[in-house]
Order: C-alpha cells, then sequence, then structure tokens
C-alpha cells in the first residue's frame, strides 16, 4: 500500500452504479497501491451489494496483490480495500454459480499485465451470460486490442457454462510486455459480418435453425457464413455470437437464450445492433468502449471513434480519474452519429 496517499472513497451509487464501479476500482487500486473504500456497491441493481461474481472478483484481485479487505461478505453494500504488490502466478478461481468469469478476468487482469513476469488464471463459473461479455468477445475483440497497449491475452475456452447452470471454465495466459503502439483508430470504417454463431448446449436443434433464419434475413447472409456449435457436456444454454469486422478491429456482438423468450427475438436483438453498428461505420462497439478506457489509461493515451458513449463507460471513465493521472474527452462528430473518444495524460501529472 502507498501509505502517502489516503484512501480514495468511492459512491458505488454514481453514474450506472453497478459491478463496473467495483471492478475497476479494485483493479487500479492493485495497479497503483492506492486502498479504496467504497460504499452503496451496486445501488443501482435490483439485487444490489456484492453478488457471488462480485465477491469472487473482490477475493481475486486481494490473492493476486496479498491485500487487506474488510466487509467482502455476500450482499455487502461496502468494502475497504487495502492493496499490496501484484504477484504474477499461477490463479485459479471459482465462483460457484453462473456469474461471469469473464467479469472476474476484467479485475485481475490490469494488475497481473504490470507484474513482473507471466501468470496463468482458471476461472470457473458462467462464460456466456446476459450482461457480461461472451468468452469469444474477449478472445476476438479485446485481446487483440489490449495487445497494442500492456500485454498478451491468450484464451482458452475450457467448457461454456451457460445461465443458470453454470459450470463453465476459461483458462487465460497474460504476458506483460514493453507498452505497444497503442490505439489510434479515429477513421471511419466500412464494417461487414463475417460470420453468425450459434452455440447450443442440450438445446433442440430447431433454437438453432430459427435464429439463424432471423440473422440470414436481417442481415442479408450467405448459407456459408452460418454456423451451429452443438455441446452436450454443458447447459442447457443458447448464445447467437455475430462476428463483424470494422476496420482494424473485429467486434463480436451478442444475444442469449432464456426461458420463454422467442429465439427469434434473440436473434433480432443481436441483429439489430450489428446493423446500428455496421451503420455507424466506427471501428469501436459500444462495450469493447467501455473496456478499452483502463488499458488505454494505464499506457496513457489513446483515442477511438465508437457510437454514442453509454453512462457506463462514462461512469467508468470518472472511477479511473479518481485512481491515474489522465483525462477523458468524448466529442460528438458533426451530423455523423459518430464520438471521437480520447485519454491524454492529465496536466497536473
Ligand atoms: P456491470 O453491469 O456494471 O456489471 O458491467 C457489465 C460489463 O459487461 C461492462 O464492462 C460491459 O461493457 C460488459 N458487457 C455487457 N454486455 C456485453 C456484451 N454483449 N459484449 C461485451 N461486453 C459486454
Amino acid at each position: 500500500m502507498n501509505e502517502s496517499q489516503p484512501l480514495a472513497h468511492l459512491d458505488g451509487s454514481q453514474g450506472e452504479g453497478g459491478g463496473q464501479i467495483l471492478r475497476t476500482a479494485l483493479a487500479l487500486a492493485a495497479v497503483t497501491g492506492r486502498g479504496v473504500r467504497i460504499e452503496n456497491i451496486r445501488a443501482q441493481r435490483k439485487n444490489p451489494g456484492l453478488a457471488r461474481q462480485h465477491l469472487c472478483a473482490v477475493q481475486a484481485v486481494a490473492q493476486v496483490c496479498r491485500a487487506r479487505v474488510q466487509g467482502a461478505r455476500l450482499r455487502s453494500r461496502w468494502l475497504e480495500f487495502i492493496p499490496g504488490k501484484p504477484q504474477a502466478g499461477e490463479y485459479r478461481f471459482d465462483i460457484g454459480t453462473a456469474g461471469s468469469t469473464t467479469l472476474v478476468l476484467q479485475s485481475v487482469l490490469p494488475p497481473l499485465l504490470l507484474a513482473a513476469g507471466a501468470s496463468r488464471v482458471e476461472i470457473s463459473g458462467g462464460t456466456h451470460n446476459p450482461m457480461a461479455p461472451p468468452f469469444e468477445f474477449l478472445k476476438e475483440t479485446f485481446a487483440p486490442a489490449l495487445a497494442r497497449t500492456l500485454g498478451r491475452l491468450d484464451l482458452e475456452l475450457l467448457r461454456p457454462g451457460f445461465y443458470p447452470a453454470g459450470g463453465g471454465r476459461i483458462r487465460a495466459l497474460i504476458r506483460p510486455s514493453s507498452p505497444g503502439p497503442g490505439i489510434d483508430w479515429t477513421e471511419p470504417v466500412e464494417a461487414r459480418v463475417l460470420r453468425a454463431e450459434v452455440l447450443l448446449a442440450r438445446l433442440p436443434q430447431h433454437v438453432a435453425t430459427r435464429e439463424l433464419a432471423v440473422l440470414r434475413r436481417m442481415l442479408d447472409l450467405h448459407q456459408e457464413q452460418l454456423h451451429v456449435l452443438q455441446r452436450q457436456d454443458t447447459g442447457p444454454g443458447n448464445a447467437v455470437l455475430v462476428h463483424v469486422q470494422a476496420g482494424p478491429v473485429q467486434e463480436v456482438f451478442a444475444g442469449f437464450g432464456q426461458r420463454g423468450k422467442p429465439a427469434e427475438q434473440v436473434a433480432e436483438e443481436v441483429a439489430e445492433q450489428v446493423r446500428a453498428f455496421v451503420e455507424a461505420g466506427v471501428p469501436v462497439g459500444p462495450y469493447l468502449a467501455d473496456q478499452l478506457l483502463v488499458p488505454l489509461a494505464l499506457l496513457g493515451r489513446g483515442a477511438f471513434l465508437t457510437t454514442r458513449p453509454t453512462l457506463h463507460t462514462r461512469t467508468n471513465a470518472e472511477v479511473i480519474r479518481r485512481f491515474l493521472p489522465v483525462e477523458f474527452t468524448f466529442q460528438e462528430q458533426p451530423a455523423s452519429g459518430r464520438w471521437k473518444v480520447e485519454v491524454t495524460a492529465s496536466r497536473e501529472a
């Protein structure tokens, strides 16, 4: 812990008021050595406080940086986290529910990317959850972007896990590097859909057939662009994934089957997201925008074009500014629906 700095005090109900405030705070506390106290954790969610996934993230970052922690209990709405020095190594974390493995990884990734040496992390839980990055997004979209900043992230899906059954597992190899070329993706792009995949685990084939029919029609795809991946070792579960090439980035958009939600609707919602993104002609979608902020802030520079920043992204930027000497600018590009997001080192730094 950096004793010269007072604890950062964060209000978990600010802005979007979800788990991201906690995860970003944990990651950056570990990176900077600055202790943090968070109140009103996830105040704007219908099940506020620490759920299993968040508690696992707290315990995971605490283990990685040998932190002293108070308030780390299920449903707790406050937390005090005093970090030590992050240590590279081999780690295994088990969420114990279908909570998102990719979100737990989000918290331990920054400290391990800045640790001395490579790490291997295995996390059990959900891998394809609503309201969280699906495994394919992390692998195809986020990891290549990350490689331009702080280091390499190699990912393996050992077993998919869906809500509510869980039982999934991912493995991440994290290899820190010297700072990369950074990200300067500020030109409009012509985006095109590469392929659509339906992940189907212990559910009838017609679910995939109906989803692909909708995607084919709405996104104007050919048969060779449509794929079904069946798994019998997990589930039940269903995810729809659409891969889009947008200049230097391969974006992955996702939707998830739910009991009582027609397959057509799952596919339509994904297709709408993809259409809006392709029409915008930007390299970075709304979720990648969210997730690029921490690595770009750690690098101290970077800029990209995206769609209108979400409250989630703006809240994330506010939390990052509490830990790192950076500024964020969000600038609407005239009459285009595009926004330029820029990260710069702040002048007082
Ligand atoms: P929160 O709701 O605050 O716990 O944060 C959810 C996180 O999941 C944010 O980092 C989002 O960017 C991310 N996220 C949610 N849905 C997706 C998706 N379909 N693809 C990629 N990232 C996602």
